[in-house]
């Protein structure tokens, strides 16, 4: 079958100039939104589209090699699925609740039960929003409710500017608040880490 290349390749110069824009003003929100990330992927996918049609209208009108525009789809699919695949693994770990991939929860725990006047931490849950947004919630006990101020504070200082979460709820208990109907609810994201209660 003839492949008119001229026309083919009119049209994807033309198509060039739009996406390359779009993609330059996209670049920097699609490292931090998800739904961001989509959309330049959806550009990005034209653009290479694009790309491959001149290559493929180069190879037809200069050599008369049909078979390139066969090859140029074939390695196009292959890119757009390696990018699908990124996606769908983040929106994924979103909907499962799981617990951010650069977060240590135990790590937290250690750093929160380190503050002084704290004797219990549990009922950590770290969750990603989206894209670069990190929402934390945890119950901190004391031995002294006079701490509980000063335990706040650090808390928040620790979870917020060491960890980076954009939302942090932590409940200040003491040791007569004993939750033990809380226990059925508790589950844990990702880490295999045992579960503790006040
Ligand atoms: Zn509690």
């Amino acid at each position: 079958m003839e492949v008119p290349s001229l026309p083919m390749f009119i049209m994807a110069v033309g198509g060039i100039g739009l996406e390359i824009a779009s993609l330059f003003i996209m670049y920097k929100g699609q490292k931090e939104s998800l739904n961001i990330r989509g959309s330049f992927w959806h550009v990005m996918n034209a653009f290479l589209g694009s790309i491959a049609v001149i290559i493929a209208a180069t190879f037809i009108s200069l050599w008369e090699i049909y078979v390139a525009d066969a090859w140029a789809g074939i390695l196009f699919a292959v890119i757009l699925v390696w990018a699908a695949y990124g996606i769908i693994r983040d929106s994924f770990m979103i909907l499962v609740d799981a617990t951010p991939k650069e977060i240590d929860l135990a790590q937290v725990e250690r750093e929160l039960l380190a503050i002084p006047g704290v004797v219990n931490a549990h009922h950590f849950h770290a969750r990603t929003v989206t894209g670069h947004i990190k929402t934390f919630s945890g119950h901190l006990v004391v031995r002294d409710f006079r701490d509980a101020e000063s335990v706040l504070r650090k808390g928040k200082q620790i979870l917020d500017e060491k960890y980076k979460f954009s939302l942090s709820t932590i409940q200040i208990e003491d040791e007569s608040l004993a939750e033990a109907d809380a226990r059925e609810l508790e589950y844990r994201e990702s880490d295999e880490r045992g579960t503790t209660f006040s």
